[in-house]
């Protein structure tokens, strides 16, 4: 029978809730338990997929094709395992289903209800969940913070959770944060005491609570924070800032967290830290620091890009080398080309993934510096794309080439619509998602990097490069060398004379794993690290500073 932890949060949103989820279920993992993650939207959303990723944080794209929440992708790079579709849950799901249940006539005449029938539906859900995925211990994330409306059917559901399952098989984690002013120089645990009183106003009463704070909670702090929410002594960990996220399991460990869910939910109180830790490690003390731009619009927002950030961190740290990445806003170039010679100062371009027409010019030009420049480029699904359009541009001679995504006229469409797309109204869960078989062609750089002739790779697209023009391309020495669905749509790019332009229509940041770095992104950052070294580079990256 499997057991729940259920992790909320309170005070505010932003306190890495889903790091120490993904903590929390690491550690369980390396105590020899089988656990997978759960987590729950709160809002009416029926995924992700239509979400602004700068406002709400990047899209994650699951290999069976789902659009979750960005912490799925912590998930998955913490457990090194893989989450589906339904690991994601959202208020909309869980309404669309009530409501056509209630169409088809299964209530059977009654009134439909938040409760029983939207919180039975939940726990239904939470259930077939930890059934399907045959674990021990399934760690439920509620997102948003206590005290919202919307979250509510949810924490009720828990409650009902632990009323059936009893608490020996149910565990509440409660994420908190003990702020401090500097000019008081004390950290409050005010706060905390507040958003477990409206925990309790619920009917939850947490058994273990996790404090962030910037620095760890000293034990006079503990004690009133043990003292004023019930919570026993031992179960209120202190969780500060560290240096990496990947070291948060060990601080945890070493905090005594184990100790409190073993007692409650009879496993085992011991995790072997050794190779984690040794891995997590490796994300400090890098003696080499490579500069990476990335080429975007309103680009601010670090969490729009996670799985990029990471995946080069996890590249960056098996080479050595700490990846500092910075942005170069792709509409800035277009109103000052000058700002194009920032891209020779660095050690590398990432285009990323985008959409539509913004900025999208000032990406070409980028992805056409680095050419001319030789400075490592990597195209990431639409950074594959447009550097395919600034190849047509520049070297072939077509002018005006580009994506009817931008230009349904264009003379030369270089990118075009899927052929499966052009009937498509909807715009949720209706692009190529998800993982596609790759084939590799050899020789090739991508089979030098890959050393397989065949990968697992996902997807997030509408568009594809059009093979009318690859021979074309091909003769100019740009080389498509990865193909997928027998042959119909080109995946991988490379360009000989230079010392890394890579491009791929799939997004390799989403199977990265800092057990398991993604080998294009190592690739790629070796490449960045090699120009890192060259002489008067440290001249170069003075520029940057300015
Ligand atoms: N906009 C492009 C397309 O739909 C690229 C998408 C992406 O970068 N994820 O094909």
């Amino acid at each position: 029978m499997p057991k729940y932890l259920f992790v909320t949060g309170g005070v505010m949103s932003g306190l890495g809730k889903g790091i120490i989820t993904s903590s929390v279920a690491k550690l369980l993992q390396l105590s020899g338990v089988q656990v997978t993650c759960l987590k729950i939207d709160p809002y009416l959303n029926f995924d992700a997929g239509t979400m602004n990723p700068y406002t709400h944080g990047e899209v994650f794209v699951t290999d069976d094709g789902g659009e979750t929440d960005m912490d799925i992708g912590n998930y998955e790079r913490f457990l090194n395992r893989d989450m589906h579709k339904s690991n994601n849950i959202t208020t909309g799901q869980i309404y669309k289903k009530v409501i056509d249940d209630e169409r088809e006539g299964r209530f059977l005449g009654k009134s439909v209800q938040i409760i029983p029938h939207v919180t039975d539906e939940i726990k239904k859900r939470i259930r077939a969940v930890a059934a399907a995925e045959k674990v021990d211990v399934l760690v439920v994330e509620c997102g948003g913070t206590v005290g919202d409306i919307e979250s509510l059917p949810f924490l009720e559901a828990f409650r009902q959770m632990r009323m059936e399952e009893g608490p020996s098989k149910t565990l509440f984690l409660h994420v908190s944060l003990a702020p401090e002013l500097s000019v008081v120089g004390e950290m409050k645990t005010k706060p905390t005491q507040h958003s477990v009183q409206e925990m309790r106003r619920i009917g939850v009463q947490p058994d273990v609570i996790v404090i962030r704070g910037s620095r760890a909670l000293p034990m006079e702090a503990k004690e009133k924070i043990s003292l004023f929410t019930s919570v026993p002594l031992e179960s209120v960990i202190s969780d500060p800032d560290v240096e990496t996220i990947y070291q948060v399991p060990r601080l945890l460990e070493r905090e005594g967290l184990l100790k409190p869910i073993h007692r409650q939910l009879g496993l085992r109180a011991r995790a072997a830290m050794r190779e984690w830790n040794a891995v997590a490690d490796r994300f400090v003390d890098q003696p080499l620091t490579v500069r990476i731009a990335m080429v975007g619009k309103y680009a601010n927002l670090a969490d729009s890009y996670v799985s990029v950030n990471q995946a080069l961190s996890h590249a960056g740290a098996v080479n050595g080398a700490k990846t500092k990445i910075s942005w170069i806003e792709s509409e800035e170039i277009e109103k000052d080309g000058s700002r194009l010679d920032l891209i020779d100062a660095y050690d590398g371009v990432v285009l990323p993934q985008g959409f539509g027409g913004r900025g999208v010019e000032g990406k070409i030009a980028a992805a056409n510096r680095a050419r001319v420049s030789k400075v490592p480029f990597l195209g990431l699904c639409y950074g594959f794309q447009l550097a395919s359009i600034s190849f047509a541009r520049n070297v072939l001679g077509m002018k005006g080439a580009n994506s009817t995504e931008v230009d349904p006229d264009t003379p030369y469409p270089v990118i075009d619509l899927l052929p499966e797309q052009r009937r498509v109204r909807d715009l949720g869960g209706t692009m190529r998602l998800g993982g596609h078989d790759v084939h590799l062609k050899r020789p090739s750089k991508a089979f030098d990097i890959y050393g397989t002739d065949k990968l697992r790779e996902r997807h997030r697209h509408r568009y594809e490069l059009n093979q009318k023009y690859l021979k074309r391309f091909e003769e100019n020495g740009m080389h498509y060398t990865a193909f997928s669905d027998k042959g119909r749509r080109a995946e991988i790019m490379e360009l000989d004379g230079h010392p890394f332009y890579m491009g791929t229509q799939f997004h390799p940041e989403y199977v990265s794993r800092p057990e398991d770095p993604e080998p294009i992104y190592v690739a790629f950052v070796k490449a960045c690290a090699a120009r890192a070294k060259q002489v008067g580079r440290a001249e170069k990256a003075e520029v940057l500073a300015r």
